[in-house]
């Protein structure tokens, strides 16, 4: 999307003021409803403490779950509003509902600094629906918007996208301010060279950022299950390895599309190959020519490793979205483990490293280096229409600067 200068909230007018926040709080809960990671809250904390200590009230909003229009008593926010309470030192009055009498008189008794939680907006269809007159019944209890949702800004919804016809001025929380600062100032603004790295299972789900990255980066590192439509378009044999045969082409064109923009394109010298789909798989690594019949890549190989880490060995920005092999599997994590560790390396020399994409994320964590990198992005599907110049509903209906 076009680099776009928003009205910043620090700018805004916030004593004594009613302000309506939607935030991602979908956090996951164990069986016994206890939040089991709670980064979403605490990735708010920067905008709320800013509004509370400005003398604002702070209206929270979020979605959880998928109650498809309907009240789920197992996704209320309940356990939300305590861990919130907890994380901020402060109660937090916990709505029941997220329109209405009942939240309307709750909201005027709130004090400067006060901070409640409204009830699960999509325990309402018209929220995904993005209905006018829901949207405006959401608005009718403050003076001005923030969204810090930026997991949720790609979805056109009442909460993210229609409230801000009601309430004005709109603007970008923190955490937002913070994504776009470092997702699109990577592909706008990058300290060269510039270097995404994509994997994940299927060239389907990235064939749309690899296109608009190719227009961007100076090195385009593959893994991941995608790179056997690539061999396959090369004339290689892969054996069982997922392969769509539908994108051979289209893989062929991107790989003459890298040359020709002078795009140093680096795939995979070699695989590591299991004999089925299995923690405990038998497992060899093989050159790319020697896929044997019967066998599957499943991780890259130690030498595309040494590839990888010299292809980023010089690079002063990195983007990194899909792990680079089935990393769930202890056997075949070790190129996307090695790959967290360049980018912790890099980043420690002063790199921009940036990791999007909910399996990567938790691969980045699962290793513990999630603290070194510059960057973690809160939201996956997000961050890739991010990357791939899609416009976001929920941030394009915020008031320019
Ligand atoms: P992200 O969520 O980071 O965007 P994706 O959802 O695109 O990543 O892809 C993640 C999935 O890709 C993981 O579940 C991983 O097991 C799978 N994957 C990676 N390499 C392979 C491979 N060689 N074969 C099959 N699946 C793979
Ligand atoms: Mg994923």
């Amino acid at each position: 999307m076009a680099k776009k200068a928003l009205n910043s909230l620090s700018a805004a007018d916030l004593s004594g003021k009613r302000v309506f926040v939607r935030v991602d709080f979908n956090v996951p809960l164990d069986e016994q409803g206890k939040i089991t990671d709670d980064t979403r809250i605490r990735a708010a904390l920067p905008t709320i403490q800013y509004l509370t200590s400005n003398g604002a009230k702070v209206i929270l909003a979020s979605h959880f779950g998928r109650p498809k229009g309907k009240v789920v008593d197992s996704m209320r926010l309940t356990p939300v509003a305590t861990r919130l309470s907890e994380l901020l030192g402060q109660s937090v009055t916990k709505c029941d509902d997220c329109i209405g009498d009942a939240v309307a008189s709750t909201i005027a008794g709130m004090k400067d600094g006060d901070v409640a939680l409204l009830e699960n907006v999509r325990f309402y269809a018209e929220e995904e629906k993005n209905n006018p007159e829901f949207s405006q019944k959401l608005a009718s209890v403050a003076d001005l918007y923030v969204n810090d949702a930026f997991g949720t800004a790609h979805r056109a919804h009442a909460s993210t996208e229609g409230v801000t016809h009601y309430l004005n001025p709109s603007v970008a929380g923190f955490l937002i301010e913070k994504e776009l600062q470092y997702l699109q100032g990577a592909i706008e603004e990058p300290q060269r060279p510039l270097a995404a790295i994509i994997g994940g299972s299927k060239v389907s789900s990235k064939i749309t950022v690899i296109e608009t990255l190719l227009e961007k980066v100076d090195k385009l590192l593959i893994g991941g299950g995608m790179i056997f439509t690539f061999y396959r378009a090369r004339g290689l044999s892969v054996g069982k390895s997922l392969v769509e045969d539908e994108y051979v082409e289209l893989a062929q064109k991107l790989e003459a599309k890298a040359k020709e923009r002078g795009v140093e394109l680096v795939l995979p010298t070699d695989v590591v190959v299991a004999d089925n789909f299995a923690p405990d798989a038998n497992a060899q690594t093989v050159s790319i020519s020697n896929i044997p019949d019967g066998w599957m890549g499943l991780d890259i190989g130690p030498d595309s490793i040494k590839q990888f880490e010299s292809a980023l060995a010089d690079c002063k920005t990195v983007i990194w979205n899909g792990p680079m092999g089935v990393f769930e599997f202890d056997k075949f994590a070790k190129g996307t483990e090695a790959v967290a560790k360049s980018l912790a390396t890099l980043t420690g020399k002063g790199a921009s490293t940036i990791v999007g994409g909910g399996d990567s994320v938790a691969a980045v964590e699962k290793v513990g280096l999630a603290d070194q990198m510059s960057h973690i992005s809160t939201g996956g599907g997000a961050s890739l229409e991010l990357l791939e110049g899609k416009v976001l509903p929920g941030i394009a209906a915020l008031n320019d600067a």
